[in-house]
């Protein structure tokens, strides 16, 4: 059985603890894989590591930085389908997206960062015969905590603007999909990375809890649920370390009547089904105008019933199975929920095959606001849809959440598609799309899907922290 260790300064640093987790094959529940559960006393030396790296990393130029960084994100796209696989076989989400984009996503952020690693300035300020000036400098040692769905590029969006800016990192990838995080660590130091730059402990909450609490940590960034926010900020309190949060949503997509329907549905199915249904910023909630909800039920239905579920290595696949036998049953008890409380099944609401954790693309119309399908981010493929009668109407209910990660609108007008937009209480809207998400944008959310932003220059901005230098030229 393979053992998976953590990786300090370059090198696999197996735990003293005897506590082990399997990894398991999403599809099939087989156990691929024993992985450490890192302690006290592993994230203590990943943390010692990653503070000895930090005076040699933070005093090269960006340019040097940059340069391993392209590196390493050369090295990505060379392993692409090596890494892809690996993916697959811990998240269960189908090769062909795997292979188009979680790899690639994540070299996009390294290739952007190492670019503006060389671009980072401070201010100039005149103050009469005097001056100031101000400088962009590195936090420190910053850990990154990941979820299960998109765990390599998760952690590249994190490593990339953190290493770009100077910092040093420890990295804790989810304890259900740590293989390709691991293998990150082992191409950045074969691709020239100093040791103790960036470091990887394996283990569950207990592992994130002491890296949160760690005194020498000085940011935490956390991609994950709402709940483990919460804790993660408390405990990163108690130092008042600097923390950015990517939590969950329960996103609206709204279909005026003069869209394009079928670019609509299209993206109705990106926003539900893309990667099981497992991603954040998921347009679950979608409001439909009622003066098209017949013919847009009708093309949606007809669309989702010919996806391709099953054995995730296929590439004809484009539905994978969910993360784990326990999320599968959560998924399935939203969706007798929905039957419950009154929604109509269009399509789906079942297990799918003998093994894994698969459930069918699943289709619910006739919703109203209070059910829970549409309270509740299920995170997985459960699409909800609601009609709607006007633009004041429709905006009130999209808002009507704690959430605030994402929306989107489908309208011919622009004029009302920006209106709408301005309204919306959401971290990225997106106008006659859905789910993009390249590295020249931020991305976060507002409300109590988070705070800070990955992604674009402003990620820079939460790895760094502003000093001020006064000179005085003259006698006081
Ligand atoms: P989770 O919150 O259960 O776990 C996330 C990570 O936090 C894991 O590595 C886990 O071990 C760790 N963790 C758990 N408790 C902790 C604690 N007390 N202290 C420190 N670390 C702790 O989330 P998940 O089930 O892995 O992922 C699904 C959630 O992530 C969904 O809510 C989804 O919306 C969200 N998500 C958000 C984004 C985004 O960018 N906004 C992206 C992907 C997933």
């Amino acid at each position: 059985m393979k053992r998976l260790h953590g990786v300090i300064d370059g090198k696999p640093f197996p735990s003293e603890a005897s506590d082990t987790i399997p990894i398991l094959y999403p599809a099939t529940n087989q156990v691929q894989a024993e992985m450490d559960v890192a302690l006290e006393r592993e994230v203590d030396a990943a943390v010692d590591a990653a503070a000895r790296a930090f005076p040699i990393w933070r005093r090269m130029t960006g340019t040097e930085r940059g340069r391993i960084l392209h590196r390493i994100a050369d090295r990505l796209r060379r392993e692409n389908d090596d890494l892809a696989m690996m993916e697959v076989m811990d998240t269960g989400k189908p090769i062909s997206e795997a292979n188009q984009v979680d790899v690639q996503s994540g070299a996009d952020a390294l290739e952007f960062f190492a670019g503006v690693a060389a671009s980072m300035t401070g201010d100039y300020h005149t103050l009469g015969d005097n001056y100031a000036y101000t400088r962009c400098e590195p936090l420190g040692v910053v850990a990154g905590i990941g979820a299960w769905n998109y765990p390599l590029q998760i952690t590249c969006w994190k490593a990339a603007p953190a290493l770009a800016a100077g910092n040093t990192m420890v990295m804790k990838p989810s304890e259900l999909t740590p293989q390709t995080t691991i293998r990150f660590a082992e191409i950045c130091h074969q691709e020239g990375l100093p040791e103790g730059v960036f470091n990887v402990v394996t283990g569950d909450h207990r592992t994130g809890q002491h890296l949160c609490q760690h005194p020498h940590v000085r940011k935490v960034s956390l991609t994950g649920s709402v709940a483990t926010g919460k804790r993660v900020m408390r405990d990163a309190a108690e130092t008042l370390k600097h923390v950015t949060l990517e939590l969950g949503g329960k996103s609206p997509l709204i279909i005026f009547p003069d869209a394009n329907l079928g670019n609509a549905v299209k993206a109705t199915m990106l926003a539900n089904f893309y990667t099981q249904g497992e991603i954040c910023s998921n347009g679950t909630r979608v409001f439909v105008h009622q003066d098209v909800i017949q013919p847009f039920t009708e093309m949606l239905r007809s669309a989702t019933e010919s996806l391709v579920i099953g054995d995730p290595r296929d590439p004809k696949t484009e539905v994978g199975s969910l993360i784990s036998e326990s999320h599968a049953e959560s998924v399935m008890q939203y969706i007798q929920a929905g039957r419950d409380q009154g929604a109509d099944l269009v399509c789906g609401g079942q297990r799918h095959g003998e093994v894994g954790n698969f459930v069918t693309p699943t289709i619910f119309s006739g919703c109203d606001d209070s059910m829970s399908i549409v309270q509740e981010e299920i995170f997985g493929p459960v699409l909800s849809l609601l009609t709607f009668r006007d633009e004041d109407e429709v905006l009130t209910r999209a808002n009507a959440t704690p959430y605030g990660l994402a929306a989107g609108v489908f309208t011919n007008d622009l004029n009302r598609a920006h209106r709408v937009t301005a309204e919306l209480e959401a971290g990225t809207c997106w106008i006659n799309t859905y789910n993009i998400t390249p590295v020249e944008i931020p991305f976060g959310g507002y409300k109590q899907s988070g705070m800070g932003r990955e992604n674009s220059r402003h990620a820079l901005s939460h790895y760094t922290q502003l000093k001020t230098v006064y000179v005085e030229t003259g006698d006081l």
